[in-house]
């Protein structure tokens, strides 16, 4: 094709082998664990299911590679997975990482618990303030690492200055695009070295499966791929198979999840009952217009905050029928959750209120329903309040 296909015929695709294997159309579980030598066979050439060589994983890493565009992708066991596979490839110990300050529970957690017995240090960076992001940098200064948007205020970090700046610099870009979805950003199209992805998330969308995948520089994917190897954190071929049913519906799904975000926080904005919303999709949020210019879509995630405070949440959460109340995001189901008791229940109530997250704040991750069914759904809660 001449023209670069639209991300919906990219996620069917993108890595089918046509014809596939006794000519299906659904590339097939290979569930072995170990295929027969071939001559001549080199020990990264074997193919065995930790080292991610397998034909179900070589299939799915060519359908997440072409998925952004990256020249190479490893699907891993979890997000967590990638992200650790990750910093282990890119950091030896001395090296210093600029992180954005807000991150992922886990994603802190592991710097705050692993960072100083692997002799990694770390500046936390305000993601939305370019212009203090020189001061920050160290000699020693080996990567930045960002997440697209932040959870759960959905801030939209300068990703585009993000990769600029490591290209200045010499520094290895990574950025955790889980909330954007490949759908919205596909960030190594801005220039950014690694993508990770909690694929749990939106890649596979149906709340049934746990994974991640790293895709991006060829030589920097196969640094991650060698430190998975070591650290046992590759997919399984059946959730890999999951997976890759799920990317092919990639498209539709999400554009549903914009639409229904975009109107549940335009409804919420208008409502007495509701103090303030966090959606970068609404005129007023901090960043819409530089996530107007940089986003494809403005993403099915969103919070708020009600007048009535931590009882009326919980009046809200009674009352609601279609949005089930849970923690985690992405799937095809709306799932609603306060930050502070769930996501953000680990890093303190001190470090809540730094970023602004107050306790009572609410967060929606619209799925896949009918706009207008969610929007007459909160209608109903919110008028019981
Ligand atoms: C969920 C999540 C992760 C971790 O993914 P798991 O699949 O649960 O390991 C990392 N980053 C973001 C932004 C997430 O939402």
């Amino acid at each position: 094709m001449v023209q670069q296909p639209a991300i919906d015929t990219t996620a069917v695709h993108a890595g089918e082998r046509r014809p596939g294997p006794e000519g299906s159309l659904v590339f097939p579980i290979y569930q072995g664990t170990v295929f027969q030598s071939r001559p001549g066979e080199a020990y990264d050439e074997i193919q065995y299911v930790r080292m991610s060589t397998t034909p179900s994983q070589q299939y799915l890493a060519d359908k997440l590679a072409e998925l952004e565009q990256g020249e190479a992708a490893v699907a891993t066991a979890s997000g967590m997975a990638a992200i650790s596979a990750t910093l282990l490839s890119v950091l030896r110990a001395g090296d210093h990482l600029l992180v954005a300050n807000v991150l992922y529970g886990g994603t802190a957690s592991l710097l705050a618990k692993f960072a100083d017995r692997l002799g990694w240090t770390y500046t936390f960076v305000d993601p939305q303030a370019p212009e203090t992001w020189e001061a920050a940098r160290t000699p020693q200064t080996k990567a930045f690492y960002v997440e697209t948007l932040s959870n759960p205020l959905i801030r939209v970090s300068r990703v585009r200055e993000v990769a600029e700046f490591c290209r200045n610099s010499g520094l290895v870009s990574i950025v955790d695009n889980t909330f954007a979805s490949p759908v919205n950003l596909r960030p190594t199209q801005l220039g950014f070295d690694l993508v990770v992805h909690s694929a749990t998330k939106y890649l596979g969308g149906h709340s049934d499966l746990v994974a991640g995948c790293v895709i991006g520089r060829a030589d920097l994917v196969d640094q991650v791929r060698a430190t998975q190897n070591l650290f046992g954190g590759s997919l399984d071929p059946h959730a890999g198979f999951l997976l890759s049913r799920g990317i092919k519906t990639l498209g539709v799904r999400v554009r549903q999840q914009n639409t229904n975000a975009a109107a549940v926080a335009e409804f919420l904005a208008g409502r007495p009952e509701v103090a303030k919303v966090h959606y970068p999709g609404l005129p007023n949020h901090p960043d819409h217009a530089y996530a107007a210019e940089l986003l494809d879509g403005f993403g099915g995630m969103l919070s708020f905050e009600l007048v009535g405070g931590e009882q009326a949440v919980d009046a809200l959460f009674d009352a609601l029928q279609l949005p089930y109340v849970a923690p985690s995001l992405g799937g095809v189901e709306t799932t609603i959750t306060k930050p502070a008791v769930t996501s953000h229940a680990s890093v303190g109530a001190d470090h809540r209120a730094r970023v602004g997250i107050p306790d009572d704040l609410v967060r929606l991750s619209c799925g896949i329903e009918g706009a207008d069914d969610l929007v007459a759904d909160f209608e109903q809660a919110l008028s019981k309040l």
